[in-house]
């Protein structure tokens, strides 16, 4: 989960604007044309990625977009105590979401947790690098395929950002065992990498050389599915080099 800056597109903001006008039913919208834009719009905004997971939205890239990806309001708009029907067209309450019935959007707004979406960070808001890092752990097996890339609190913020921090896990249930797997795929295949460029520095005197490599390949990995895995794994490697 990453912070989403917000890139509102203007032809959508009419159409939500118009929609709201009129009063519409969400469903005749969200399946309409304008739903359809306004998915495109949203997974450009986020980088083809679901807003609370980062799994990749697409096989491939935005162009192909999936329309059964599923465009989840942040504050519900007609369920529970924090239900807002008065942001169901607005921009910045809605973000896009895998579709899966086991986390995410999805899991928020289901009866399988009682955690309000006040409690929990928003990734249009806030940062969630801030709360929460992502740890590799085992099962007590010695296979490598035991091994999955869970998702904690920080330790190093205090008490109430932890709290915060775990809510969010457990209400969008960023440790379902499917992203768990899928984080630990994604790390294997970028962790060659990392500890290129740890030995890279190593070698290297200059500290504006690294500082360059670094932030380089930085935005690389920000461009990736799980990015916040990669790049909590990639500090972790070369946290004091920089
Ligand atoms: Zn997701």
């Amino acid at each position: 989960m990453k912070h989403i800056p917000n890139i509102a597109n203007e032809e959508s903001l009419k159409a939500l604007h118009r929609a709201k006008k009129r009063s519409m039913e969400w469903g005749e919208f969200s399946h309409g044309p304008d739903g359809h834009e306004l998915r495109l719009n949203k997974a450009r905004e986020q980088k083809g990625m679901c807003g609370y997971c980062e799994c990749l939205l697409t096989d491939e890239g935005i162009t192909e977009f999936k329309e059964e990806r599923h465009l989840d309001h942040f504050y519900p708009r007609n369920k529970g105590v924090e239900a807002k029907p008065q942001l169901q067209y607005d921009w910045d309450n809605l973000i896009l979401s895998c579709s899966r019935e086991d986390c995410c959007g999805k899991y928020k707004d289901s009866d399988k947790h009682n955690i309000l979406p006040s409690q929990i960070i928003n990734p249009r808001h806030e940062d969630p690098r801030d709360f929460i890092t992502f740890v590799v752990e085992e099962d007590g097996r010695s296979f490598e395929n035991r091994r999955y890339v869970s998702a904690v609190a920080r330790e190093d913020v205090g008490e109430e950002k932890r709290r915060r921090a775990q809510d969010t896990i457990d209400a969008l249930n960023l440790n379902y065992k499917p992203l768990r797997v899928a984080r630990r795929n994604a790390l294997w295949l970028e962790q060659d990498k990392v500890e290129m460029y740890q030995e890279m520095c190593a070698t290297e005197d200059d500290v504006e050389v690294i500082r360059e490599l670094l932030s380089e390949y930085e935005d690389e990995l920000e461009s990736k599915e799980f990015s916040s895995t990669l790049l909590s794994y990639a500090h972790s490697k070369w946290g004091e080099i920089t």
